[in-house]
């Protein structure tokens, strides 16, 4: 009998396995695919690629982790972070500072107003932002947020782009308790978000590795080597046996006397007798975005490279969410020779037989001049990133509540917005299991509730 059984092999799940095996708990790991999950760096003409993320933000509980896996030494920074915003086919610089709703008052800024970025109607909307008072006790969408905060225009005219090429998903349906917390927290006090900005000043960059973020992951399976870790391993029935928790597979049945799922809801379906009524609303509101990763290598560079590092689109106008200049941003690869561009094409119907790679193709020739490149790789992901619908705060304090029966939900499940926030949740999760499992063996006790 295991302490814990982990469902989920990705960031989430591995990061959980390493912190309990500080509580010297003894945990399985069962993983349906490969380890790592969205987390998929290979190699591509002998250029770094990442097939899903690409960076980090670098939070004390992800640093902390990084350098006990021994990787500081390996950490990158942007070389360059410049992004632009394509519309009506002009190239727009965004303001540093501005991504993630954080309105960094520079000269850039007002420069924006010239260059068209925003136009000074939206500009001045933008710094009444302190008058405009937004008291919610409910959760809203991430559009009607930003609306709220900054006006209508500043949304059509930046935001969309802007967080349709961060998260490929649309804005309309994203929770904003669940990817801009502290904003929602800020106009729930009545306070102003500039002044909030203003006054407290937030220091956090955006790191890879120098051999892509896939290092995290080869780091953390050697940490747990001797972590039982099932492969290959598709968890599609948990049964409750009145003080344990039991995995069937076709050879063999593991036991453990806690169960934490590092999955995302929308694959807890195959968990059919895991069913009750939080986890059916957590399939109704929680829904992937699919999207498409197309990283192409090309041997001809082009004006706009050597300026920015990326460019965030509307979807619904070229069939590209954003493009990364991949080795001027990281100084992963050389800058000469062939170079990296990596395009994120969302929405069902472009990925559909193969269109993604020519939606990619034809952006590149379009707004780069590009030619054919040498190299190409697409990945479709299935389930991308989580698109909550409005509703899903109420959810989660119900999931919370099931730390009683001896389940815990990991970050893919209700929080994660990102590789941080996975990071932070696991080590969390790990207290309270280790916690839970404590008090039950001083307690002698049999687990409350049920399944
Ligand atoms: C294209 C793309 C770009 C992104 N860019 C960034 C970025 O730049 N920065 C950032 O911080 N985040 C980014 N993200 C988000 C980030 O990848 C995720 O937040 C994070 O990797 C989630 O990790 P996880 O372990 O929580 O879930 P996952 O990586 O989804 O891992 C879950 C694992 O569970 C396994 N599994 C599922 N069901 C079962 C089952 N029934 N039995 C056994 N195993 C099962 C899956 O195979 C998978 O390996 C991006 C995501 C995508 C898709």
């Amino acid at each position: 009998m295991y302490d814990i059984l982990i469902v989920g092999g990705g960031i989430s799940g591995l990061t959980l396995a390493y912190e309990l095996k500080k509580f010297s708990k003894s945990v399985c790991l069962m993983e349906g695919n490969y380890l790592g999950g969205k987390i998929a760096t290979t190699k591509l003409e002998g250029k770094v690629i990442e097939e899903g993320p690409e960076e980090v933000v670098s939070s004390k509980s992800f640093m902390e982790l990084v350098s006990e896996l021994g990787l500081l030494e390996d950490v990158i920074k942007p070389k360059e972070n410049r992004f632009a915003v394509l519309r009506n086919g002009k190239l727009f610089s965004v303001p540093e500072g501005i991504a993630g709703g954080i309105l960094k008052i520079n000269p850039e800024l007002l420069r924006s107003a010239f260059s068209g970025l925003f136009s000074f109607r939206t500009l001045l909307r933008m710094f009444l932002e302190p008058l405009y008072k937004i008291n919610l006790n409910y959760d809203i969408s991430v559009e009607d947020l930003f609306t709220a905060v900054y006006g209508k225009r500043f949304v059509e005219e930046f935001f969309k782009p802007l967080a349709g090429g961060i998260y490929g998903g649309d804005i309309g349906l994203m929770s904003s308790s669940v990817y801009f917390p502290y904003i929602l927290d800020i106009k729930r006090r009545g306070e102003s978000v500039i002044m909030n900005f203003l006054r407290k000043r937030m220091n956090f960059e955006l790191i890879s590795f120098k051999n892509g973020l896939g290092s995290i992951i080869t780091k953390l399976i050697e940490k747990i080597k001797d972590v039982d870790m099932l492969k290959g391993t598709l968890v599609k029935k948990i049964y409750y046996e009145k003080d344990y928790f039991s995995v069937r597979t076709d050879s063999k049945e593991i036991k453990g006397r806690a169960l934490a799922l590092a999955v995302s809801p929308y694959t807890v379906p195959v968990l059919k007798n895991i069913d009750d009524d939080a986890i059916k609303e957590a399939r109704f509101y929680v829904k992937n975005s699919r999207i498409a990763v197309v990283n192409a290598i090309y041997d001809k560079m082009f004006k706009e490279y050597e300026k920015y590092s990326g460019i965030l689109t509307y979807p619904e106008i070229c069939g590209v969410s954003g493009v990364t200049f991949f080795d001027n941003k990281w100084p992963i690869n050389s800058s000469s020779g062939p170079f990296v561009l990596k395009y994120f094409v969302p929405f069902e119907n472009y990925i559909e037989n193969g269109r993604a790679l020519k939606i990619a193709l034809n952006f590149g020739k379009k707004y780069f001049g590009l030619n054919e490149p040498i190299a190409y790789k697409v990945k479709i992901w299935n389930d991308a990133l989580p698109l909550y619908v409005v509703g899903i705060s109420s959810l989660k304090g119900k999931l919370e509540a099931y730390k009683n029966k001896g389940i815990f939900f990991g970050s893919a499940f209700t929080g994660s917005t990102g590789i941080y926030s996975s990071v932070m949740t696991a080590k969390g999760l790990a207290k309270q299991i280790n916690s839970y499992l404590e008090t039950r063996m001083q307690a002698g006790s049999e687990l409350k509730g049920s399944l």
